[in-house]
């Protein structure tokens, strides 16, 4: 008999960034977090509220919409960040003339994947700036606050206390 792949057998967690700050901010979260719950192979198992906060990078821009997901998931890492950039692009997510850190649609990040670490050249997890950005981490704090993050050796609720207590000193 054929062994099921390890994958089928063992969903992973993941965790999954959203953000939005173009046309209806909103909305685009909200269908971002419905086409993951519809999706093969995954199942979403709670949303952070989305919060609001002023965006980096270009200035002139609106304020962002930004929230966190968990989800399980049969896919490995790289299908969930194809899945994510069909949803991106889905939503009008233009990559071609946006600038990066410009507006844009939808912004989705794979940030977690259970203690999985990757480094290629189109996927780095954990999230390359999970740690230094409050607003990845306050939502995933929410839903996830004793997540581990591998490499790091902190939990989620570790980590946004490491960066309250360095922007408090700064
Ligand atoms: P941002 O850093 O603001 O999310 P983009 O969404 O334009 O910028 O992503 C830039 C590149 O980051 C993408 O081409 C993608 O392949 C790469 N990338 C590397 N690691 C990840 C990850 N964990 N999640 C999402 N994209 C990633
Ligand atoms: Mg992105």
């Amino acid at each position: 008999m054929a062994l099921m792949p390890k994958s089928l057998r063992n969903p992973a967690q993941a965790a999954i960034a959203l953000g939005s700050n173009l046309g209806n901010r909103r909305r685009h979260l909200d269908a971002a977090v419905a086409a993951l719950a519809r999706a093969a192979g995954v199942e979403v198992i709670e949303t952070s509220t989305f919060i609001e906060t002023p965006p980096f990078g270009p200035r002139g821009q609106r304020d962002y919409f930004n929230a966190a997901c968990l989800v399980r998931t049969t896919r490995s890492p790289h299908s969930l960040l194809r899945l994510l950039r069909r949803i991106e692009c889905r939503r009008g997510r233009d990559r071609i003339n946006g600038h990066r850190w410009g507006p844009r649609t939808l912004d989705l990040d794979l940030l977690l994947y259970d203690a999985v670490v990757i480094d290629t050249s189109d996927l780095t997890v954990p999230h390359q700036r999970l740690h230094s950005r409050r607003f990845v981490l306050e939502p995933l704090a929410e839903i996830a606050p004793n997540l581990a993050v591998p490499t790091f050796n902190r939990t989620v609720r570790e980590l946004l206390a490491e960066l309250d207590a360095c922007e408090a000193g700064a």
